[in-house]
């Protein structure tokens, strides 16, 4: 049996009672990013670590893989916007092929997906065009030009410390799957010559038998022993001798910051003298160290998506038998727990009503057996963790998820605090106690990378076994039948899942190629990487943020469109904050105009250009948006009244249409307590002369139904998310501190000196006063700008811009020998953009 993993060592031993029990555990460093970071900000971040930057370059790079898998790489070059036509691959399980198929362009880029047997003893087969193709259902031909790159990630199965027969058998044996494989893609590589090419193993084929462990969910250290590395030499040296012309070089990687760490070797291969293996590693291990040190993913919002696990539904209370089951079970794995010290000998059973399996139903809809550990890990995780208190109240709880693999005994289920995982095998089960939910299928894609609502799986299933053929969808694409039958076994997502490749490595291993290939740049100049407060990352949005932390019992999947409404009037948080937090995509965004008749013309007009929906505010509840998430944002009712009347009308909705509301508002004093209200709010304030040149704060105050977490969380929520906006602004396009803000001056007849004294003469003769004192103002240090508010008495040069009043005309002058004076644009100091029309301050155009 493997080793069970290696303890680090703890802070202190408990006391003498406790001294057979292994040492507990130290508590991982948490993962901290909290909602669920779309595949596209992952590569966006991989592509800010390494300071680069697309270029303009749109020629077809051309590349072949084997053993495809699910066709991660097909699908990274899709994210890095790297046009790239997929020649060939080779496939020889039916659901990934199907999967490669449905999901990916081969089939209109004409590219060949080969059944793998032909790989199997001869490539010759498939190069003098005998090779069945199942994208066209015919011995297909292989395309006479070189590929730039082909990728191979060759079977992990004899390789893999997972396997038990890896300790059992010789992996170098010839008639070894994987060796079989290897040798392949040497044959593919030495046909085919590609530019450069890409190999991906396990990591267990860097270990040897005898000193592999079963591994565990936390990272672990590569061994440095001598003999360790036989397997990767013997690698190596079969690729010196068949692959002579190439420079080759071997890098370790992880799929940090991602949820998932899978371990992973990748060769690299290069055969263009102008980047040779060694540079190539050189820059993936220098994007590898800066990705380690970005915020970690988190698993749990992939808990929080999952709907039904994977067990089969069962209803009403567990018959008599599956309950004598579960409790043979369970005395078992009480047993076993002890033996492996994982339990103390005088451990006490919860009460049977109170054991996970009782509560939660994705767990009960699991069998007994797997009831059984999850029970019996629930009651070893306070000894396992050092948390022997097991009246932790939620909140701690909350801190300190734990998640464990049911697929394995009470003994040896490996188990993680870190809100990140190891590696994602094909019979994974994970169940997190928090939640108490285990995970998806789809969702163990998703830890991949994949943007799952935008997948087709089709008839990929993980819990029957189905016929499907290949027929339905390729003539549903216009292409020749194909004769290809094949019967796929259960769990196919999983396996999908467990035999693939991860976004985070892929993306590592390509960045630095494609910068070779023209395709990526050094970025002008980098851009900051964010570093959110309060423990969450920018990148995942407030909003992410709002849905990910509270509560919400329908399970909400972010695939999903949130509706957002913008309460008009509002400054900070005004569109420029919408574009700030990317959510256009992925919302519907209304305006709302609370009272129409303070909403004259031209703000009007402003609204219909930038919001592609406006509405009254008492039609509000007559609407219904169709999501269940919205957002309302943007200027708090002035009047209490109408926040109370807001907030009722809030109410109503949800009742209506079963949705969540949250509302963020601004005021610019704190808002004033709403008795009897039963929503939880916090407040906190936001220096707008942060990334602004308004001389002024707000306050941003989260409104959201109170029950249960939501009470205690809605002040921490309302100082995360301002604190997030704060850092979102400042380091977005929109900082606009110090800015060129200015419409340039009207040309101002100066009156007569007896001229009649008009409205219209005497604000003439009140700009040219600001204007001159302003000037003056720049005479002895002209290095800053200021700004003047026309329309006060008091004539006051700022350094910030005065908070505006409906009156006020605002005029700045610029740093500069000439010091030019002119009019603020308050549109452009909101942080609308230029293209934005702009008639806030037309004289003519003000009532
Ligand atoms: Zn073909």
């Amino acid at each position: 049996m493997p080793k069970a993993p290696k303890k680090r060592p703890a802070a202190a031993v408990p006391d003498k009672a406790d001294e057979k029990m292994k040492k507990p555990r130290q508590l991982e460093s948490l993962a901290t990013q909290t909602g669920m970071v779309s595949p596209e900000k992952t590569v966006e971040l991989l592509c800010q670590a390494a300071g680069l930057v697309r270029t303009e370059k749109q020629e077809q790079l051309k590349w072949a893989s084997a053993f495809d898998g699910s066709n991660m790489p097909g699908y990274t070059f899709g994210l890095l916007r790297v046009p790239a036509k997929h020649t060939f691959g080779s496939e020889k399980a039916a659901a990934p092929a199907y999967f490669t198929l449905a999901n990916f362009s081969m089939l209109d880029a004409d590219g060949h997906l080969y059944e793998d047997r032909c790989w199997k003893w001869d490539v010759q087969s498939c190069i003098n065009g005998k090779g069945f193709c199942i994208a066209h259902g015919k011995a297909c031909g292989m395309p006479s030009s070189h590929p730039d790159l082909v990728v191979c990630g060759f079977p992990c199965k004899s390789n893999s410390i997972m396997h038990k027969e890896r300790f059992q058998e010789d992996a170098l044996a010839e008639h070894k799957q994987s060796q079989m494989s290897f040798n392949s893609a040497l044959q593919l590589l030495a046909k085919t010559t590609p530019k450069y090419f890409l190999l991906e193993n396990v990591l267990g084929a860097a270990k040897s038998s005898a000193k592999a462990s079963a591994g565990s969910a936390e990272i672990k250290e590569t061994p440095k022993d001598h003999g360790e590395y036989d397997l990767p030499e013997h690698y190596e040296r079969r690729m010196g001798e068949v692959l002579r012309q190439y420079s080759i070089a071997c890098v370790e990687l992880t799929s940090a910051p991602m949820a998932e760490n899978r371990p992973r070797l990748w060769w690299l291969g290069s055969r263009d003298e102008g980047f040779r293996a060694s540079d190539w590693k050189k820059a993936v291990e220098d994007l590898h160290a800066q990705a380690c040190g970005l915020q970690r993913q988190s698993m749990h919002p992939y808990f929080h998506a999952s709907q039904g696990g994977r067990g089969k539904d069962v209803e009403g209370p567990p018959l008599h038998e599956t309950e004598a089951l579960y409790s043979k079970y369970f005395s078992e794995q009480v047993n076993k727990a002890i033996q492996a010290n994982r339990l103390p000998k005088d451990a006490k059973a919860m009460d049977r009503r109170e054991r996970p399996s009782a509560r939660h139903s994705h767990l009960a809809a699991q069998n007994p057996y797997t009831q059984a550990v999850a029970d019996c890990l629930h009651m070893a995780l306070p000894y396992m963790y050092h948390e022997q208190d097991v009246n932790l109240d939620e909140n701690e709880r909350n801190c300190r998820p734990v998640v464990a693999d049911l697929s394995q005994n009470s003994a040896r289920a490996r188990t993680s605090a870190s809100g990140w995982w190891g590696t994602l095998t094909t019979s994974s089960r994970l169940y997190d106690f928090v939640s108490g939910k285990v995970l998806d299928a789809a969702q163990h894609l998703a830890l991949l990378g994949f943007d799952i609502s935008k997948l087709n799986l089709g008839t990929l299933t993980d819990k029957d076994s189905r016929q499907f053929s290949f027929t339905v969808m390729l003539t549903t694409r216009g292409h020749a039948k194909s004769t290809c039958e094949a019967t796929s076994k259960v769990q196919e997502i999983c396996d999908l899942a467990g035999n693939g490749m991860s976004l985070g490595q892929t993306t590592k291993v390509f960045i630095p190629l494609l910068k070779h290939m023209g395709y990526f740049k050094t970025a002008p100049s980098k851009s900051p990487v964010f570093n959110g407060s309060a423990g969450f990352g920018a990148l995942s949005g407030p909003i992410r943020i709002l849905f990910a932390v509270l509560d919400d019992k329908s399970g909400a999947s972010f695939d999903k469109r949130c509706t957002v409404i913008w309460l008009t009037g509002g400054g900070i948080l005004s569109p420029a904050c919408l574009k700030g937090w990317e959510l256009r995509p992925s919302a519907d965004i209304w305006a709302m105009e609370f009272e129409a008749e303070e909403c004259d013309a031209q703000a009007r007009t402003l609204y219909k250009k930038n919001f592609p929906k406006v509405m009254l505010a008492r039609d509000f509840g007559s609407n219904d948006f169709g999501s269940k998430e919205i957002l309302i944002s943007g200027k708090c009712p002035e009047k209490k009244e109408n926040l109370e009347w807001l907030l009722e009308a809030c109410d109503k909705y949800m009742a209506k249409c079963s949705a969540k509301i949250v509302l963020v508002l601004a005021s610019p004093r704190p808002p004033k307590e709403l008795e009897g209200s039963r929503w939880t709010s916090g407040s906190h304030e936001v220096s707008w002369s942060a990334f602004s040149s308004f001389e002024a704060s707000t306050f941003v105050t989260l409104y959201c139904k109170g029950n249960g977490r939501d009470a205690a969380t809605g002040d921490k929520l309302a100082k995360a998310l301002a604190a997030e906006m704060e850092s979102c602004l400042r380091s977005g396009s929109e900082k606009c501190r110090d800015k060129q803000l200015q419409e340039p001056m009207l040309d101002l007849p100066t009156p007569a000196a007896d001229a009649e004294r008009t409205p219209a003469i005497t604000r003439q003769l009140q700009i040219q006063a600001a204007a001159a004192k302003l000037k003056d103002s720049m005479a002895n240090d002209n290095s800053k700008f200021r700004y003047i508010d026309a329309s006060r008495k008091a004539l006051k040069v700022c350094l910030a811009i005065p908070l505006p009043t409906k009156r006020s005309i605002l005029l700045s002058a610029s740093p500069g020998m000439d010091a030019k004076v002119g009019r603020v644009s308050l549109l452009d100091a909101m942080g609308y953009g230029s293209t934005c029309v702009n008639l806030a301050l037309q004289p003519n155009s003000r009532k």
